[in-house]
């Protein structure tokens, strides 16, 4: 693959802020991949004033319109889904296929979320209706490198369709996928979607911008705390999808083998890259030995590599800072006295690998257990009951989501009170259409519906009082 020269998107132009480039290496190979240049203050003005300029007009195109202008977007979002894939999985290692296939899941994502737009404006806009709901104006849209492209553009489309423009900056980490993106925002108006490419400073001077007016923020727990104050500061609403620790309490009687499965799967997926991997598993002692088994044999079986080869199940992590903060977590958790069944040793060579790692008994207090690892290393405890599997569960400082395997009906219940956003008892995802999800605990803050409800969170409410004319 050539290098890429990755360059903002202002205003349906191309632009490159400065001559300063900013190297991007495949974390596989360390070759270099690509370039982009930081953006400043002046450019985020810049890409600011073309959305707050296009804003009215985008709104005033009406909900019918704008629903049929982003299922172009959809449209090319799968149409471009190979080589988007292609440049993130060079760009942050994930395997390809799995790359293309998240793509194209929030193609599918999109056009749910625009769907109801038409009813939801009729509904809440007619002429004599006493609540009026209007998009906020400009957001912006800051994302990490973990998901580079669909943490764009499983948001954008619902900010979009609820009348919103917007200005996005992605992850300094992972840039040239997020950069691409603008052919497939091209067949919107000019300035309706604006990518300003950039480092922290860059997306401190977007929050800080007068005319931004919504701030849509995923990433960690300590940038998120700034960019919330940032935020605050300007009372203007934020929502902060930030990072978890979440946990699986699996008690006794349930099948081994799917029980290994979902927590090898939900461990691993990504290199343990996501904010939902499952970071700490509470296993009845009935079931403890074979589990412990169970998940060893199929941990070895993912084999580590870089993800442009199909064989490969778990690429490398995003740098060497990621790696060296993993195996600190791993190595402090043995010195206190934990047991590492397998891995627990970073790869030597090119690229920041490390290899599928289980960990018995980590001690609470252990950062391994409080802190996010974001790395494929599964933590096994053996608990006395399930009630203490759900206790340590919710004694965590984070509350991203949480799930549970149990085929006792009273132990549902129990389940049923962990303490997080989006809770899943055995494998569940039957429940009512688009449930909300709302982060609890430093996991963030702000209800996010994934399909068309989302609309409620994008827009604001203005009541509107009519009284009898005299
Ligand atoms: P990060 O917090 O380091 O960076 C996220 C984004 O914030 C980047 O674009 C970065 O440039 C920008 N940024 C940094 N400082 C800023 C500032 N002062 N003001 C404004 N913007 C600033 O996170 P990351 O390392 O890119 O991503 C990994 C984290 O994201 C993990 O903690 C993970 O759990 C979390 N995450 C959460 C979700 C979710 O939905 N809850 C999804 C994916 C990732």
């Amino acid at each position: 693959m050539a290098e890429i020269q990755a360059s903002n998107w202002i205003d349906g132009k191309a632009s490159l802020p400065g001559s300063d480039p900013t190297k991007i290496f495949d974390p596989a190979s360390g070759e270099l991949i690509g370039h982009f240049q930081a953006s400043d203050s002046a450019e985020v003005a810049r890409a600011v004033k073309a959305a707050k300029t296009s804003q009215s007009h985008w709104w005033a195109l009406g909900a019918q319109r704008r629903t049929e202008m982003l299922g172009q977007v959809a449209a090319n979002l799968r149409n471009l889904s190979q080589s988007l894939a292609s440049i993130e999985s060079r760009e942050m290692g994930k395997p390809l296929a799995m790359a293309q296939e998240d793509i194209e899941g929030s193609a599918d994502l999109l056009e749910h979320q625009i769907s109801g737009a038409n009813d939801f404006f009729a509904e809440t806009n007619s002429d004599l209706g006493r609540l009026v709901r209007k998009p906020y104006g400009v957001a912006a849209l800051i994302t990490p490198w973990n998901y580079p492209v669909c943490q764009v553009t499983d948001v954008i489309g619902a900010l979009l369709s609820a009348g919103n423009t917007v200005v996005v900056k992605p992850s300094e980490k992972a840039p040239l996928s997020v950069a691409a993106l603008s052919e497939v925002f091209s067949c919107l108006p000019p300035g309706v979607v604006n990518i300003v490419l950039g480092n922290g400073s860059t997306g401190a001077a977007l929050i800080e911008h007068p005319d931004v007016d919504l701030v849509h923020f995923t990433g960690s727990v300590s940038t998120g705390r700034k960019v919330g104050a940032a935020a605050g500061g300007r009372l203007i609403p934020c929502f902060l999808e930030l990072g978890g620790k979440d946990p699986l309490v699996i008690d006794e009687g349930v099948d081994i083998e799917w029980a290994a499965e979902m927590a090898v799967h939900g461990s691993l997926f990504n290199t343990g890259q996501v904010c939902t991997s499952i970071e700490r598993i509470y296993v009845h002692k009935k079931i403890a030995e074979s589990f412990i088994a169970e998940v060893v044999n199929k941990a070895s079986e993912w084999t580590v590599g870089p993800g442009n080869d199909p064989i490969n199940k778990l690429g490398p992590l995003i740098d060497a800072d990621q790696r060296d903060l993993i195996h600190a977590q791993v190595f402090e958790a043995q010195l206190n006295g934990a047991q590492v069944l397998i891995g627990g040793e970073p790869i030597p060579g090119p690229g920041f690998f490390y290899p599928p790692t289980v960990v018995l008994n980590p001690p609470d207090d252990s950062r391994l257990m409080t802190e996010e690892t974001f790395g494929p290393v599964i933590t096994v405890c053996v608990v006395e009951s399930f009630e203490e599997g759900i206790k340590r569960a919710n004694a965590s400082s984070y509350g991203l989501s949480a799930s549970a395997l149990t085929k006792n009906p009273e132990n549902i219940e129990v389940a049923s009170r962990l303490n997080a956003g989006a809770i899943t008892i055995n494998g569940g995802g039957t429940g009512p259409e688009d449930p909300p999800f709302e982060p609890v605990k430093a996991s963030g803050s702000g209800r996010i519906f994934f399909g068309p409800k989302s609309l409620e969170s994008y827009t604001t409410a203005y009541a509107v009082n009519i009284g009898e004319a005299k």
